[in-house]
């Protein structure tokens, strides 16, 4: 019978334990946080070539989706002349009240048409879906398909369905993506599709001159308590800007063409 001693084997075990803590880290790395797929420069021209298109469809799941993630890109595009359309899935009635609106559906609408008015972009629709059971409806599919039919959008913008940022995930925007994916996969022939929330960007758009814009915008959603929002959403979009070296960046991941798979 052999003996370890008691030290020796402390040390073992907690050689495997960092070990396996170096493995998991790793693999977080990997699998789980966000990172860009192409090197800086690549991005940033991904995000001008996005800026190129002239008939643009965001598709989001509550009002002020939108202004969190990417109405600094949807102000670039109404800078550019850009024809862009706006649609919004559910009134987001289950979110936060948080300065008491008697009817939360109608403020948050109230909300994001002043948005609207801020950022400057053409059409607006709201598809009126419960908010949290978008994707349990069904014609919400049939809704977006024939929107994008009867748009004819050159480039689509939507959540990021496959690999959706971390840690906050949401079923209303991934299944939006979902959605909105699986029309252009059918139907959206020479149609590109930028997806945002998404742990793969490869393409970044330089919002550092819009951003007044958008924090403006964010502060009109008063029951979201967005007002005090700006510095935290300036916050991760300079992290964003740090990813490809401008001061304030939205990113996305870009599939120009739909024979690529998305
Ligand atoms: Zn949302």
């Amino acid at each position: 019978m052999s003996y370890v001693p008691l030290g020796r084997l402390a040390a073992r075990w907690l050689g495997m334990l960092i070990a396996l803590l170096a493995v998991m880290g790793l693999v977080a790395w990997v699998v789980l946080l966000t990172r860009l797929t192409v090197p800086p420069k690549q991005a940033l021209a991904g995000g001008r070539a996005m800026l190129e298109h002239r008939r643009v469809l965001a598709v989001v799941a509550h009002p002020d989706d939108a202004d969190w993630w990417i109405a600094g890109t949807l102000r670039r595009f109404v800078e550019e002349g850009a024809e862009v359309m706006l649609v919004v899935a559910s009134n987001g009635e289950k979110g936060p009240n948080r300065n008491g609106a008697q009817n939360l559906a109608e403020a948050r609408k109230e909300e994001q048409r002043a948005a609207q008015q801020v950022i400057g972009y053409q059409r607006l629709l709201f598809l009126e879906m419960p908010d949290r059971e978008v994707v349990k409806q069904p014609d919400f599919a049939s809704r977006i398909h024939e929107i994008a039919r009867e748009f004819k959008p050159t480039l689509l913008i939507t959540f990021d369905p496959r690999h959706p940022e971390l840690p906050y995930l949401h079923p209303d925007h991934e299944g939006v993506g979902r959605v909105v994916r699986e029309w252009w996969m059918r139907e959206g022939e020479g149609v590109a599709i930028a997806f945002f929330h998404s742990r793969r960007p490869n393409a970044a758009v330089d919002i550092t001159d819009v951003y007044e814009w958008k924090r403006e915008a964010l502060q009109q959603h008063k029951t979201q308590g967005l007002g005090g929002a700006g510095s935290f959403n300036r916050a991760a979009h300079a992290r964003n800007g740090r990813r490809v070296g401008v001061p304030l960046a939205e990113l996305f991941r870009l599939v120009e063409d739909r024979r690529q798979g998305g």
